[in-house]
């Protein structure tokens, strides 16, 4: 069981990111991972990630993250995929549209993911949860708002899931 955290306020979310995160250890994980919107450039998103303790992931994080004040964080229990920096989440759309953290296992990841790659979908992660960025970015490309990206994509995944998404376009 994986830890989930989003922030959205007026504090500097890397902190409060991290101490939920470790408010959240005890539940188990073997990777971390954060995603911050950059307040001052417009659309920059900031993913660090990496396998192992919540430390490695704080020493990682680049000091031009320290402005952001929303993001999103997680801790992993690799279910779909070895325990790895590139499997740990945030995960990214193609074009990085759409940024996602998941707790749970998409059942039926494997038919999803064929679909998504004969689309033209391009996979960094061996993940079931990677599938769910490329859903919502072909929903965010066609004009929906984030939230009824993530809506329609969750109707399309079996099996229990939490999901927390972040965009740098427009917030719906
Ligand atoms: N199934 C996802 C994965 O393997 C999420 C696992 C979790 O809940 O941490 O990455």
């Amino acid at each position: 069981m994986c830890g989930i955290v989003g922030y959205a306020g007026d504090k500097p979310a890397v902190p409060v990111l991290l101490r939920a995160l470790k408010d959240l250890e005890y539940r188990g994980y073997d990777s971390a991972g954060i995603a911050v919107l950059d307040p001052g450039e417009a659309g920059a998103l900031s993913v660090t990630k990496k396998q192992g303790k919540i430390a490695n992931l704080e020493a990682a994080i680049s000091a031009d993250a320290s402005a952001a004040t929303t993001g999103i964080g997680h801790t992993r229990w690799a279910t779909h995929g070895k325990p790895s920096d590139q499997n740990a989440h945030p995960h990214l759309s193609c074009g990085g549209e759409v940024v996602v953290i998941h707790n749970g296992i998409v059942e039926n990841y494997a038919e999803l993911r064929s679909e998504l790659v004969a689309r033209g979908h391009r996979f960094r992660s061996e993940t079931d949860t990677e599938t769910i960025a490329h859903l919502m970015e072909e929903r965010v490309k066609a004009g929906e708002s984030l939230l009824d990206a993530l809506r329609g994509s969750a109707g399309l995944l079996a099996g229990s899931q939490a999901i927390v998404a972040m965009s740098p376009a427009r917030q719906g």
